[in-house]
């Protein structure tokens, strides 16, 4: 028999019409169930192109019994028959069987994703295994959509992507600590005569680390190109186990000449609408399943983002607000204070119902690269606040004026031959210029509705976390 090419499951789900039935169709993917008697089986294939998966529709008599034996849940398959209407509700079209190959037997002794019904926390432990999961389906296909979209909106308004390094020589990014990258042998390094570990010997003539951030380099390329963009993975090196941090995790950072903190806001504000929008026009399949299984008010709180613009407040409205709350927070609340998760998300669920963004946070709790109000106790800074997320961008006007951004930097301690060549952006036609960092696995949280941040990620790098 001569086969035809194989289709993607997804295009027979969603492009066949009536010209297609009586077609002969080639799919390959893994079986979900099957079920039967002995005179038919019906085998579920899905091969990850969309969340729903073919109907095989295989007449006992036609096949051999010991391959239909062994067609168990996991096995992946190649299935040649005939495209048809399908009789019941559950699927458009289905597929008669004339023959079916096994490509890659599956021991349902041993397979273990044999049931349906894990928790997020067994299949955290076999995240190898957990992609052929229909949730992580969903989620992973959102997660790529996602991604595409950020490139799209940008490049629809002229922006370029910048690839910024991911070996740093700086540590002065001032967003946490970091993780060494070295050559050395680190049982004997070489050392200098007071016996410290001596660096110019490493791979690069002196100390690395991984990137805690893009945006410095970002900087340098909008003081040239106007509008940029990175989007690439970022560490932290903290023992932060929350259902929202990660060690290694992806940002997006635009970065804009001429833009103030207002362009900055309205800037973040259509960009997570866009992509919020982006995500209920394409990926409204995957959104249901998971607003079915696991949050049946997620597609209706991704609706509500686009409904109403952003509350807008600086951080003192904000903590007089939360002063004047009467809620009995963890961390109580003062001038001052980082604000906790807890903190944006009273404002965000509670008081607002609607997404925030502060403005003017105290100078000491931000970077040092951050607009000085004339005030001289906040800085320009936004944070945009999500519901069940909190911080899901934080952002600001940047310094541009020369002296005031070396003062900042002698006043924090921050070594100037670190930074000469950012500061040389501010001596050489230098200009209002503003920025924000967008959490890529933050967003996919919010917008898959999954409350564990590693969750939303192939494979999460968490302390003690490392395996896969
Ligand atoms: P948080 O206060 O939530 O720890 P942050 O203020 O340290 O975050 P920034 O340095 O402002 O974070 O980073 C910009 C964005 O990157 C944040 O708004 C958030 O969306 C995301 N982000 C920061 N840290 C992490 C992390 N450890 N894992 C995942 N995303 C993160
Ligand atoms: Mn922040």
């Amino acid at each position: 028999m001569e086969k035809p090419k194989r289709t993607v499951i997804r295009k027979l789900l969603k492009e066949s019409g009536r010209e297609q039935f009586g077609q002969l169709v080639h799919v390959k993917g893994w079986v979900r169930t099957k079920r039967g008697n002995k005179n038919i089986a019906f085998i579920a294939v899905n091969d990850g192109t969309i969340i729903h998966n073919i109907q095989v529709v295989a007449e006992v008599r036609n096949f051999d019994e010991n391959l239909l034996k062994q067609i168990n849940t996991g096995a992946c398959i190649a299935v040649t028959g005939t495209l048809v209407e399908s009789p019941g509700q559950e699927q458009p079209v289905e597929i008669q069987a004339v023959e079916i190959e096994m490509l890659g037997f599956a021991d349902p002794e041993t397979f273990p994703l044999q049931k349906k019904g894990h928790s997020l926390e067994f299949l955290r432990e076999i995240a190898h295994l957990r992609p052929r999961t229909n949730t992580f389906g969903a989620i992973l296909r959102i997660r790529h959509a996602m991604a595409f979209a950020i490139h799209k909106f940008f490049n629809d308004i002229g922006f370029y992507y910048i690839h910024s390094p991911i070996i740093t020589g700086s540590d002065a990014e001032g967003a946490g600590a970091m993780f060494h990258v070295t050559a050395m042998d680190i049982d004997n390094p070489p050392r200098t005569t007071e016996g410290k570990v001596d660096y110019t010997q490493d791979f690069f003539g002196k100390e690395t680390n991984l990137t805690v951030s893009g945006q410095l380099e970002a900087e340098l390329a909008a003081l040239a190109l106007s509008g940029v963009y990175t989007f690439g993975p970022t560490f932290r090196a903290e023992n932060s186990n929350t259902p929202r941090h990660l060690a290694e995790f992806w940002m997006i950072e635009p970065e804009m000449a001429f833009y103030d903190i207002r362009d900055n806001m309205d800037l973040a504000e259509e960009f997570l609408k866009y992509l919020i929008r982006y995500a209920l026009d394409h990926c409204m399949d995957d959104l249901e399943f998971l607003n079915k299984m696991y949050d049946n008010e997620l597609i209706d709180r991704l609706k509500q983002i686009l409904d109403n613009p952003f509350e807008r407040l600086s951080y003192t409205k904000a903590i007089e607000i939360l002063m004047a709350s009467g809620q009995d927070f963890e961390f109580p609340v003062d001038w001052g204070l980082d604000l906790q998760s807890e903190h944006e998300r009273y404002l965000v669920e509670k008081h607002f119902g609607k997404p925030v963004i502060l403005t003017d946070y105290p100078k000491e709790i931000k970077a040092f690269y951050m607009k000085q109000n004339e005030d001289g106790k906040t800085v320009r800074a936004m944070d945009v606040l999500f519901p069940k997320i909190g911080e899901i961008i934080g952002g600001s006007q940047r310094e541009e004026v020369y002296d005031r951004l070396l003062q900042r930097i002698h006043e924090l301690g921050i070594p100037e031959k670190d930074v000469w060549w950012y500061l040389e952006t501010r001596k050489y036609g230098t200009t209002v210029h503003s920025g924000f960092g967008l959490g890529f696995e933050r967003l996919v949280l919010f917008v898959t509705g999954m409350s564990n941040i590693r969750d939303v990620i192939p494979f999460p790098r968490t302390p003690q976390n490392a395996e896969f």
